[in-house]
């Protein structure tokens, strides 16, 4: 490695420090859950995971995985089309579009290689593709290894797609996209009108519902189910890394056809090993659990209620909403950015971890400390969060009323 370059880099990772921009991993010492300990010996409730269900380290998952492991062995180097296809890999596909209600399925390392795969595929120069302003940087770099022209919508503003959809009327294709919910807020996508509009204008319509499937919707089908949208959807992505007991792995979903063509020329499909065994056991039980009773997502709902319930009511700025994800705003203070920080790692000292995001990650004036619910916290650790974020807050100067 030139010493130019490694200069170069240092000098950009430094640059990142000082603009408050460098991640620094934490080191977790056990397994995913409700409790953790990291590295440093301090055990604390895990607020900030995407381990909706608490399925991560459910005995019922983990016997999934042993058992598809001993079935199936660990892995197949190979790709799907060689020798990469068992029937698990066959059965996982038909069990997720069952759940999601379409026709077929098509298995991926990642959700994000799932994004990766599906606009260069179905889209060539003649098409276009309509993007919500806000969508995953997974959908972002799918769009850009397309040659289809790009158009993007502020977010979730009807008017602006429709408009985008005028621009894009002289397409051979128009493909609208858009996350089912957006990780920085939990809210979820105007489906009902997104339909509506797509319909008018003879488009298709991809959701990616990796904050959904098996997090909202009466049965945990995600946005389609939530918003009375089921069947008007094209395409839908998906990851099993979130709520689906989060190993890895991700999904297209939808018509027979569709999938067909993407199984023969999708490059993240084809030039990429197949999914392990194992991960599509856990990943089939995790369906299965979901098909079988609604026990989980009761108690993600309830959950979710009374956190965003006892914040607003303790005086906390909380986005309105019904989706786990509850974000507590900063942006009615000075300096909300350092002030998410500090409040974050305050709280982790009172044994609760929780990160903040500000500024780029959100919108200047927006930032905010992000926390996630989940079905494996009991009431008792709820309510320890909450009593940690009143405590922070009166030091911090943020509950005014309550000081
Ligand atoms: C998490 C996420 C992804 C990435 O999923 P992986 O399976 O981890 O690659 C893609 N899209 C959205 C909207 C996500 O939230």
């Amino acid at each position: 490695m030139s010493t130019a370059l490694r200069d170069e880099l240092r000098g950009e990772i430094d640059e990142m420090r000082e603009a408050g921009l460098y991640k620094n991993e934490r080191v977790i010492t056990t397994r995913q859950g409700a409790v953790i300990r990291t590295n440093d010996g301090r055990e604390v409730l895990n607020f900030c995971a995407n381990n909706y269900l608490g399925l991560t380290s459910n005995p019922l998952i983990i016997d999934a995985a042993r058992s598809a492991l001993d079935e199936w062995g660990y892995g197949l180097s190979s790709v799907r089309f060689i020798c990469g296809t068992q029937e698990i890999h066959k059965q996982a596909e038909r069990t997720v579009a069952r759940f999601l209600g379409m026709d077929d399925a098509i298995l991926f390392s990642s959700c994000f290689d799932a994004n990766l795969g599906v606009f260069q595929t179905l889209l060539t120069d003649e098409d276009a593709i309509i993007a919500d302003q806000l969508n995953h940087a997974s959908i972002i770099d799918g769009v850009r290894l397309s040659k289809a022209s790009r158009h993007v919508y502020a977010h979730s503003d009807m008017d602006d797609l429709a408009a985008k959809l005028r621009d894009a009327s002289g397409a051979r294709r128009r493909l609208v996209v858009t996350d089912g919910v957006f990780s920085m807020d939990g809210e979820i996508a105007r489906l009902p009108e997104i339909c509506d509009l797509v319909s008018e204008h003879d488009a298709l319509l991809m959701v990616d519902d990796s904050h959904a499937t098996g997090v909202i919707g009466a049965t945990g089908r995600g946005t389609p189910e939530h918003t009375g949208c089921e069947g008007r959807i094209d395409l839908i992505t998906t990851t099993f890394g979130k709520a689906l007991g989060g190993a890895s792995g991700g999904c297209v979903v939808g018509d027979a056809v569709t999938v067909e063509y993407l199984r023969q020329r999708s490059r993240p499909y084809l030039f990429s090993n197949t999914v392990a065994p194992a991960v599509l056991g856990a990943t089939i039980a995790a369906l299965d659990q979901l098909s079988s009773s609604t026990g989980l997502l009761d108690r993600l709902r309830e959950n979710t209620d009374l956190f965003r319930r006892e914040m607003a009511a303790a005086g906390f700025d909380i986005v309105p909403g019904s989706h786990p994800i509850v974000p507590v705003m900063f942006g009615r203070f000075e300096d909300d950015a350092r002030l998410a920080e500090e409040f974050a790692s305050e709280l982790l000292d009172e044994g609760i971890y929780v990160i903040g995001f500000s500024y780029p990650v959100v919108p200047k004036g927006t930032a905010r400390i992000r926390v996630q619910v989940s079905a494996a916290h009991d009431r008792g650790m709820l309510e320890r969060a909450v009593a940690a974020f009143v405590a922070v807050g009166r030091r911090k100067g943020v509950l005014a009323h309550s000081a």
